[in-house]
């Protein structure tokens, strides 16, 4: 199956506004990062995870032309900000577009995006708005997934499962349901805002993804949803073996 990386950056996007890139070697292209989404064919229906501000120039940049249903970890703004895009994206398809979200995380964007729900939206018609079970299987487009959610801020997340594939972001720790559903992964893109630099801020650093990896066993484990400390090179040198940094336009396949 096909998986691109959209954006690998953190809420901020790497460097930040002004210019910012804090502890990046600016010379790096691959410290060059927009907000964290990835896109995957499963079945032959196209999927992305989160639609944060640079949605459409990520979609174009990456040469894809058509998306069946969105999946909505959560509701920060780095995660959402182009859901209205969406509606435009569904008229140019010429087929309607399933959005996919937990309960806590429609609220959320029932709040942010009151016009996509009401029927005010001109072009609204086009979303079909589905919910995630909290943890368990679903299908969508007739594709099987499995979903659980794990703890991140004042919320929660939800991360997904696809035969051989899962991606796991924002988090700050993995539940039990979290381990049982990745175990055997082969491959496992997972949030590592922190990097090599351990912070309580509701996110996850190196050292918290290798404990998920120990009992989880994946193949190959790619770290997404970098911040401005998390430096390519100078972190890549510190990953184990079968680790490695996403970077924007990164192809993966499993
Ligand atoms: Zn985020
Ligand atoms: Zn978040």
């Amino acid at each position: 199956m096909r998986i691109v990386i959209l954006g690998s950056g953190s809420a901020y996007g790497c460097p930040m506004v002004f210019n910012n890139w804090r502890r990046l070697q600016p010379g790096n292209p691959r410290n060059r990062r927009d907000r964290a989404s990835v896109y995957f064919e499963a079945e032959g229906k196209k999927f992305v995870i989160d639609a944060g501000p640079e949605f459409r120039s990520e979609i174009n940049k990456c040469g894809i032309d058509d998306l069946d249903a969105l999946f909505v970890t959560h509701g920060h703004y780095d995660h959402i900000a182009s859901i209205p895009e969406l509606s435009r994206a569904s008229t140019l398809a010429e087929h309607p577009i399933e959005v996919w979200s937990s309960e806590e995380t429609e609220r959320e964007l029932r709040t942010c995006f009151g016009f996509l729900f009401n029927g005010e939206e001109q072009e609204g018609c086009g979303l079909h708005w589905r919910r995630l079970p909290d943890v368990g299987g679903f299908e969508a487009c007739g594709v099987h997934f499995r979903t659980f959610r794990v703890p991140h801020h004042r919320l929660h997340c939800s991360a997904f499962r696809y035969k051989d594939f899962a991606y796991v972001t924002d988090w700050e720790d993995m539940p039990a349901e979290g381990i049982d559903i990745l175990r055997g992964v082969k491959l496992l893109v997972i949030e590592c805002n922190n990097g090599l630099y351990p912070e309580k801020n509701g996110h996850s650093d190196l050292e918290n993804v290798k404990k998920v990896a120990a009992e989880v066993k994946p193949e190959r484990v790619v770290l997404t949803h970098l911040s401005a400390r998390v430096d390519y090179d100078e972190t890549t040198a510190a990953l184990p073996e079968n680790f490695e940094l996403a970077y924007d336009g990164m192809e993966l396949t499993v």
